[in-house]
């Protein structure tokens, strides 16, 4: 029997759940990031239009009052004034002659832009004029009613000052971000799958070690995982159960047709060896005969308990009166208790009708009434009584025998236990197995009570309608 080896960690389950965790993680924080990222500069960027702005205006309002000459002497005084020449100021008249400019000293490639610039002559608003990677102009712009146009502009490199810390400290925050929610991730998927690789190394002791006793360690948390783990642990001993009933029967069985096989060869080996006696041979074989029947019995029997027990027992029920089903039982036995001179008594009043399958049944109370004649004393009295309460029919078996000891009324149900004193009686150790069985197939309950010396008394227990239970409701099919 071979196994595959444990998988490694990049193939579990865990590790790509870590995987889409963190895919979707990045996605999000990458998302937000960058919304923060834009709104800042576009905060920055209304703040500096804002600034513009109000220049533009001051300078319009100048331009307007007295013309070029007050804007001249407004640019000089600003001059002196060394935090007032970042602004770019420029004055076009109506037939497209700059006839005012000034240029603050960052505006280097401006200057070197030469024809270039002209493109931003007669544009309105801001106007991006990228200068080199870290740094851009801001333009503002506003014609005069004569057609001569005033610009007023500054260098962005306050708001960049501003932007690119930021820029490189989100980014590094996010890279962390990143590395904690990886590893977060990986932390939360091994913890919450832990369940499943528990259930994995159990399955896979169970097939290394052929031992089936491993079983999931329950966590008590009450989740599905948990949840999980405790019927596949019921799923085990269900099995367990099942496998060890199955080897115990196997070797009872085997013990047991041990026994009828070599009286069976027995007989045919003395018949041969008697050559003197020519009847030797057909009592042999009559004797071989009644013993393939016992074992047939046994077997088919057996094989009926099995069918019983794993569920697989095709039932065929009907509404039927118990009473009516016990009296045929009584009748079938009444020469067998004759012969040992036990009445049979049936106390049943009222009708006692359930959903059972009457062939299956009739095996139950004839199994029940023929241990309780065989194990009865002589003159001995055997009380049948059937009745229905509570969605239940009762039907009880009590004879006049020596009962049953303590410490054996578990055991008889067992497959091919024999009590102690009954060995000389005929019998398989079958009859109650089978009987249990085919009740459990009905969904009901059978038990015994019985004091040493006092007789005993079966109870079956059955439900009055089997077959609605059975039958898939509409809540069943919707579950
Ligand atoms: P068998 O009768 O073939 O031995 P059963 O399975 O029918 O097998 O019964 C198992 C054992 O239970 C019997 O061997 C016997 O010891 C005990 N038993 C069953 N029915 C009675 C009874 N009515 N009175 C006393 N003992 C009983």
């Amino acid at each position: 029997m071979s196994s595959s080896p444990p998988k490694s960690w990049f193939r579990s389950v865990a590790f790509r759940l870590n995987l889409w965790y963190v895919l979707l993680f990045t996605l999000s924080g990458a998302g937000a990031f960058l919304l923060m990222y834009y709104l800042l500069v576009a905060a920055l960027e209304g703040k500096e239009r804002e600034v513009i702005q109000a220049r533009l205006q001051e300078y319009a309002t100048l331009y307007q009052s007295g013309g070029l000459g007050a804007l001249r002497v407004r640019l000089a005084a600003e001059q002196q004034q060394p935090d007032q020449k970042t602004f770019f100021v420029r004055v076009v008249d109506r037939w497209n002659q700059v006839a005012l400019v000034r240029v603050p000293e960052e505006w280097i490639s401006f200057k070197d832009a030469g024809p270039g610039w002209d493109g931003y002559r007669r544009q309105i608003g801001i106007i991006r004029v990228p200068q080199n990677e870290e740094r851009d102009f801001a333009l503002l712009s506003v014609v005069f009613a004569d057609g001569s146009l005033l610009q007023v502009g500054r260098s962005a490199s306050n708001r960049e000052a501003l932007v690119i810390p930021i820029r490189r400290t989100l980014a590094a925050t996010f890279l962390v971000v990143v590395v904690l929610g990886f590893a977060g991730g990986a932390f939360l998927s091994q913890r919450a799958l832990r369940p499943v690789r528990q259930m994995v190394e159990t399955a896979r002791t169970i097939i290394q070690t052929g031992s089936l006793d491993a079983r999931v360690p329950l966590r008590q948390s009450s989740d599905d995982l948990d949840e999980l783990a405790q019927l596949f642990n019921r799923v085990l001993d269900r099995n367990q159960a099942l496998i060890c009933g199955m080897r115990e029967a196997l070797d009872n069985v085997a013990h047991d047709l041990r026994t009828p096989l070599t009286r069976l060869r027995g007989s045919a080996e003395m018949a041969l060896q008697d050559r003197q006696n020519p009847a030797a041979p057909r009592e042999a074989l009559v004797e071989c005969v009644e013993e393939s029947e016992r074992v047939l019995s046994m077997l088919n029997t057996l094989m009926d308990i099995a069918e019983a027990e794993s569920g697989t027992m095709r039932l065929h029920p009907e509404r039927v009166d118990l009473r009516c089903l016990v009296e045929e039982v009584r009748e079938v036995y009444e020469f067998t208790a004759e012969e040992k001179s036990v009445t049979l008594v049936v106390e049943a009043p009222a009708p006692c009708v359930a959903e059972v399958d009457p062939n299956r049944l009739r095996q139950v109370f004839g199994n029940l009434l023929d241990n309780a004649i065989k194990y009865n004393r002589p003159g001995g009295r055997v009380t049948i009584r059937a009745a229905v309460a509570g969605g239940r029919a009762r039907v009880e078996l009590a004879d006049t025998g020596p009962g049953i000891p303590a410490e054996e009324q578990d055991k008889i149900w067992a497959r091919l236990y024999r009590g102690d004193k009954s060995r000389s009686q005929r019998g398989l150790g079958l009859g109650l197995s089978l009987v249990k069985a085919i009740v459990e197939a009905h969904r009901g309950a059978v038990s015994v009570r019985s004091e040493p010396g006092q007789g005993a008394v079966f109870f079956v227990d059955l439900p009055v309608d089997f077959a609605c239970q059975n039958r898939p409701g509409p809540e069943a099919s919707a579950a």
